[in-house]
């Protein structure tokens, strides 16, 4: 009973405001700088973790943020592209193994599928 009593008044009397930003948090403006030309500002909670890219909002195409603009730069992390990720599973020279056999893999299946739309003709005229 007494146990029940403490979680209840625990509930009314913690304020989750400040938590969820309710109250203004503040705020930083992060620039970014799009690969088209166009250049924009987002605004960001302090707080926030400040993505490196952000689509563009003229054209679409990712944005690359813009060093130095933020106040205080807690992590200087490069951008990682899709390929720098691709290079972190393989190295290129597997690539280019992988790339072989896909080309081959490519060819083979157009003439397969050509020589089998060939005979399916064959058979129909017959
Ligand atoms: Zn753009």
């Amino acid at each position: 009973m007494a146990e029940r009593a403490l979680r209840g008044s625990r509930l009314g009397a913690q304020s989750y405001e400040n938590d969820n930003g309710v109250e203004m948090a503040p705020r930083q403006s992060v620039s970014y700088d799009c690969p088209n030309g166009h250049r924009f500002a987002m605004p960001f909670s302090l707080e926030a973790d400040v993505p490196d890219v952000w689509e563009c909002g003229i054209c679409g195409s990712e944005a690359l943020r813009v060093d130095g603009t933020r106040p205080e730069p807690k992590k200087a992390k490069p951008a990682r592209t899709h390929w720098d990720m691709l290079l972190e599973r393989r190295s290129v020279k597997e690539l280019e193994v992988l790339l072989a056999e896909r080309l081959e893999h490519l060819r083979a299946g157009q003439g397969a599928a050509r020589s089998a739309s060939r005979s399916r003709g064959q058979r129909k005229s017959a």
